[in-house]
C-alpha cells in the first residue's frame, strides 16, 4: 500500500503539471508503472482526485471511492449477450433467460472502466472534467466533477474546457433573476360571465399581489413581476387563464410560487362568490404555465450565455476549415431543428452535458429537462468569430434548504467547483456547455466525430 501511496503521488504530480493527461492515467499505469489490471483503476482514481484536491485546496470526505471501481464483462452461456457489471454486483444472472452468467474475455483484459476521468461515487459516477474559466457576470475557475455516464463525454468536455480557457476563458452573462410561473384557470358558460370575472380580479390584483408576496414568496425574496390575462375557449365553455410570474435572486421559488397561486386562487374562488360571478370550475391549470414543458414560451429559470472569441484565422487552423464550413455547419443544424422540429430552442449536446451537472451537484429540480434547452449561436464580428450558446430556462436552487435538501456528497461536489449560488451554477453551467459544444463541433469540422473505420 505504502508503494500505491507513492504512486498516487508521483501520478497526481504529473496530471498536474500536465505530464499526463488526466484520462490517461489508467494506460499509463499499466504501460509504464507495470501495474496489473484491475488494480490500475483505483490508483488513477485516487490519482486524480488528489490532484484535484490540491488544485482546489478542499478534501473529499463524502464522495467515496469504492474498493473496486470498475466493470467486469460477462457473457450468457446460452444466448451469448454481454454484459458489463459493477465489480461489487454479485448478481451475475441472465436477466433474459436466467442462466448464470460466465466470465468474458481473459482474466487480464474482461475490466473496463465505470466512466472515463472517474474520481468516486457509487451509482452516480463522477468524472473529472477539467477546470473552466469565466469572466462577466461571474469571475471565477470553476472545477468540473461531472456524472456523466459512460461514455467519451467527460474527455470531450475536458478537451473543450482546456480550448476555452486557452483563448481566455467563457464570457459569461447570467441573469439578474430567476423565473417561476403557476396558473389559475376558469371556465366559465358564457362570455359575459367571463369578463365580469376579469374585472373583479383585475380589481383585487393590487391586494391580493401584495399579501401572496407577504405570505409565500418573502422568505426567498420574491416578487409577483406579472400577471397575464388569456381568453380561450372550447365549444360551449369560455376559458381565463390567469398566469402568475415570480422572480427570485437567488432562489429557485418553484414551490412557494405555487403555494401563493394555490392561495389566490382561494381568494378569487371567493370574491367571485361574493360579487355573484358564476363560473364551472376553478383549477391550477398547469397546462399554460410552461411548467416542466419544454417550449420557447417557458418563462421559468434564468437566462444565461457563454461565448467565447477567437481571431477567424486561428479558428480555421483549430478546425482545419475554412469558416464557411462552420457557418455552413451551423445553418444545416439550425434548420433541422427550426423546420424540421419546429422549435427555436434547441438541445444539442447541452441535452447530455446540462444533465451531467444536475445529476453530479443533485440540486433543485431533479427533472432538468427544460434546463436543458439551448440555443448554440456563432456570429462573425470583425476579424472574429463569437462562439457561444445560451441556456434560456436555467432553473435552479443551489442551496440546501426548504426549496429542496442536497445531499453532502453533492454539496461536496458544489464546494469542489465552486459553486454557491444559483448565478455561479448557471455560469458554470453555460460555461461547460460552451466547452463541449465548441470542442464537438471542431471534431464535427474535422470529420473526427463518429468516425467508423
Ligand atoms: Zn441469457
Amino acid at each position: 500500500m505504502n508503494d500505491n501511496k507513492k504512486l498516487v503521488e508521483e501520478l497526481a504530480d504529473k496530471i498536474k503539471t500536465g505530464d499526463v493527461q488526466p484520462w490517461k492515467a489508467e494506460s499509463v499505469l499499466l504501460e509504464e508503472y507495470n501495474v496489473s489490471a484491475p488494480d490500475h483503476f483505483q490508483i488513477a482514481a485516487l490519482s486524480r482526485r488528489k490532484c484535484i484536491e490540491e488544485l482546489t485546496g478542499h478534501k473529499f470526505n463524502y464522495l467515496e471511492l469504492p474498493e473496486k471501481p470498475y466493470l467486469m464483462q460477462w457473457r450468457c452461456p446460452k444466448d451469448n449477450s454481454i454484459w458489463q457489471l459493477e465489480a461489487r454486483d454479485t448478481d451475475t444472472v441472465c436477466t433474459h433467460c436466467g442462466s448464470v452468467l460466465e466470465p468474458h474475455r481473459s482474466e487480464s483484459d474482461r475490466f473496463l472502466p465505470l466512466v472515463n476521468n472517474y474520481i468516486g461515487g457509487k451509482e452516480e459516477y463522477y468524472s473529472s472534467a477539467g477546470q473552466i474559466k469565466v469572466f462577466g457576470d461571474v469571475d471565477k475557475t470553476f472545477t468540473n466533477l461531472l456524472a456523466y455516464g459512460p461514455g467519451f463525454g467527460s474527455i470531450g468536455i475536458s478537451v473543450g474546457c482546456f480550448r476555452v480557457n486557452k483563448l481566455g476563458g467563457a464570457e459569461v452573462k447570467v441573469g439578474k433573476w430567476a423565473g417561476a410561473a403557476r396558473n389559475l384557470g376558469y371556465i366559465f358558460e358564457s362570455e359575459e360571465e367571463r369578463e365580469k370575472a376579469v374585472t373583479v380580479a383585475k380589481e383585487q390584483l393590487p391586494v391580493l399581489r401584495k399579501e401572496m408576496e407577504e405570505k409565500f414568496l418573502a422568505e426567498f425574496s420574491g416578487e409577483i413581476y406579472e400577471v397575464e390575462f388569456v381568453r380561450r375557449q372550447h365549444h360551449g365553455q369560455f376559458f381565463i387563464y390567469i398566469c402568475f410570474y415570480t422572480r427570485f435572486e437567488h432562489a429557485r421559488g418553484h414551490g412557494v410560487t405555487s403555494a401563493a397561486v394555490g392561495f389566490a386562487r382561494g381568494r378569487l374562488d371567493a370574491e367571485f362568490g361574493a360579487n355573484n360571478v358564476a363560473f364551472i370550475q376553478s383549477l391550477i391549470a398547469m397546462g399554460f404555465d410552461g411548467d416542466l414543458k419544454p417550449s420557447p414560451r417557458n418563462r421559468r429559470g434564468r437566462y444565461v450565455s457563454a461565448q467565447v472569441k477567437v481571431p477567424i484565422p486561428a479558428y480555421e487552423k483549430m478546425s482545419k476549415t475554412s469558416i464557411d464550413k462552420l457557418m455552413s455547419y451551423m445553418e444545416i443544424d439550425r434548420q433541422g431543428v427550426m423546420q424540421e422540429q419546429g422549435g427555436f430552442v434547441y438541445s444539442g449536446m447541452g441535452g447530455e452535458i446540462i444533465p451531467a451537472l444536475y445529476r453530479g451537484t443533485k440540486v433543485n429540480p431533479r427533472p432538468y429537462n427544460v434546463s436543458c434547452t439551448e440555443n448554440v449561436y456563432v456570429e462573425i464580428r470583425g476579424e472574429e468569430v463569437i462562439f457561444g450558446v445560451e441556456l434560456p430556462n436555467l432553473e435552479v436552487g443551489a442551496t440546501s434548504n426548504r426549496e429542496g435538501p442536497i445531499c453532502p456528497t453533492a454539496r461536496e461536489v458544489l464546494k469542489f467547483m465552486g459553486i454557491g449560488t444559483s448565478k455561479e451554477f448557471a455560469a458554470a453551467a453555460a460555461a461547460i456547455t460552451l466547452a463541449g459544444e465548441f470542442n464537438f463541433t471542431l471534431l464535427h469540422l474535422r470529420g473526427e466525430m463518429y468516425v467508423s473505420k
